[in-house]
């Protein structure tokens, strides 16, 4: 999943940062299309498919906003401040129109389901709305602004996953690669915006993510990240045998796939990680011992408004059986939310009390942020002040970077094989690469070694990153 690094305020917004899909070097069509994506790994693997769909339509892509014809923005409306920056984003462009009027400025994703038709009043630079599920329609959209009218398709689907469009691969290292495998979230938890930008859940076709799999692996890819938003979940039913295939079954088709294929996955929710998805996690080398596990919070009652449907006695067992059954040196991570609707300072401290007892090598904390249209919007008050909640958040961030030191302390001295993604970001007299239990290791390069699996014995560590020396 993402770096193993504890994160400061700062870095928790770099997050939202864009990142800018580069130019596919493919013929160069009069249609240029700039596409920003922002939010979840899952909106980086749809700006994938929504390239896919454009480029087979005849368009193609520049990282050169100067040269677009389209600038198209990917969002996130996970909280509110994802939002104000594509705000602050549209701004920007302004010169832009200007200068050609031409130019389409279009809204995909989250915020986009989210605002709907609002976003065209509210934002009148922006001339195209499509939501998650509207990625297909977008050719005929597009064409629909070019004869002068705004475009909307925000329609949620029960059925589309995207399962028959091959991925075009952006911001690759051509070692690493994002496989969805379902879409949409069926939960309610209180605060997230997700099940209405996203829709209901839907489990993607086996046969289509083994196909893919097998081509990244052919490509030269090794290591496939299955996403979700609740990846335990997944079921799919083959129509024709009416055979069900769970996430434990389709973890491991895909290990099976060949052994030299790294499998991880995200995200996990509590009450569905079963003991027989860790036992297939055990049973293959090439399935990565590492789990996300979101929390939330700490506390029974803040748990129960949330609508986790788990109690903080669930969590902790489900975290001791992945400890029982993959060993203690299984990387474990964890969402938390400071300043929930209600609070108290010792439900505050459970949270704390939580981070001390199960030690996490990682962990994404943010502050309680409300979504219109949540259930906790509707019948709950947003009753922390913002210096409280950042004061929360601080100590949940200062007392997780304590933790992931300690972790990486114990990793000192231990050989650990590593899937090498290319140089380190400081050095290209160095490699980067990943540990089976997702910790970034940088060492010194001997030769170039991109994509291999190489054995590195830890020989220093700082509380995000190991360093060590390549062996043998
Ligand atoms: N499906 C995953 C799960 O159940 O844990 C999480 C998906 S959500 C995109 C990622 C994280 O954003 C959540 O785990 C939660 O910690 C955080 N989040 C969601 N809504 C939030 C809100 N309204 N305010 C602050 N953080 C929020
Ligand atoms: Fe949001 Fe909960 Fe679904 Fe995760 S499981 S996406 S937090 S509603």
């Amino acid at each position: 999943m993402q770096d193993l690094k504890v994160l400061s305020p700062e870095e928790i917004k770099g997050l939202d940062e864009p990142r800018i899909s580069p130019s596919q070097n493919q013929t160069d069509y009069s249609k240029k299309i700039y596409l920003e994506s922002y939010g979840c790994q899952m909106n980086f693997a749809d700006s994938e498919v929504v390239t896919s769909i454009l480029m087979e339509q005849g368009y193609s892509t520049t990282s050169n906003i100067q040269e677009a014809d389209t600038i198209l923005l990917n969002t996130c409306a996970i909280r509110e401040n994802a939002e104000q920056k594509i705000r602050h984003r549209l701004q920007s462009f302004k010169p832009l129109k200007a200068k050609n009027p031409h130019i389409t400025i279009g809204i995909l994703g989250c915020m986009a389901e989210r605002l709907k038709n609002q976003l065209l009043e509210e934002e009148k630079i922006v001339d195209l709305v499509a939501g998650p599920d509207a990625y297909r329609d977008l050719p005929r959209l597009l064409e629909e602004v070019e004869d002068g009218n705004k475009a909307v398709n925000v329609f949620l689907s029960r059925e589309e996953t995207y399962g028959n469009i091959e991925p075009v691969r952006m911001h690759t290292n051509g070692v690493t690669a994002l496989v969805s495998i379902m879409r949409g979230c069926n939960n309610m938890c209180s605060f997230c915006v997700v099940p209405y930008t996203r829709g209901r859940e839907r489990s993607r076709d086996l046969d289509s993510i083994l196909k893919e799999c097998t081509y990244l692996f052919e490509s030269g890819y090794r290591e496939v990240t299955l996403l979700g938003q609740n990846v335990d979940s997944y079921h799919w039913q083959n129509p024709e045998t009416k055979q069900s295939v769970n996430f434990a079954q389709l973890l491991e088709s895909v290990a099976q796939l060949n052994a030299e294929l790294r499998v991880r996955f995200s995200t996990s929710h509590p009450k569905d990680i079963t003991n027989e998805v860790l036992h297939t996690m055990a049973a293959y080398g090439n399935i990565c011992k590492n789990i996300h596990l979101p929390a939330q919070s700490g506390n029974d009652r803040i748990l129960d408004l949330m609508n986790r449907t788990y109690t903080r006695e669930w969590y902790l067992e489900r975290i001791q059986s992945i400890r029982n059954i993959l060993g203690e040196s299984c990387g474990i991570s964890h969402d938390l939310i400071a300043g929930f609707c209600s609070e108290t300072e010792e439900e505050h401290q459970d949270s704390l009390s939580l981070l001390e007892e199960v030690k996490y090598d990682f962990g994404y904390m943010f502050s309680y942020s409300e979504r219109p249209g949540t259930p906790a919007e509707k019948k709950l008050s947003d009753d922390i002040p913002e210096e409280v909640k950042k004061r929360r958040l601080q100590e949940i961030i200062d007392l997780q970077r304590i933790h992931s030191a300690y972790r990486n302390q114990l990793m000192i001295g231990s050989v650990q094989c590593v899937l090498v993604e290319g140089d380190s970001k400081k050095s290209s007299a160095h490699h980067f690469g990943r540990t089976d239990n997702n910790k970034v290791v940088v060492f010194p390069k001997k030769e170039e070694m991109k994509g291999e699996f190489v054995d590195v014995k830890i020989t220093h560590c700082t509380s995000g990153t190991l360093l060590g020396e390549l062996i043998n």
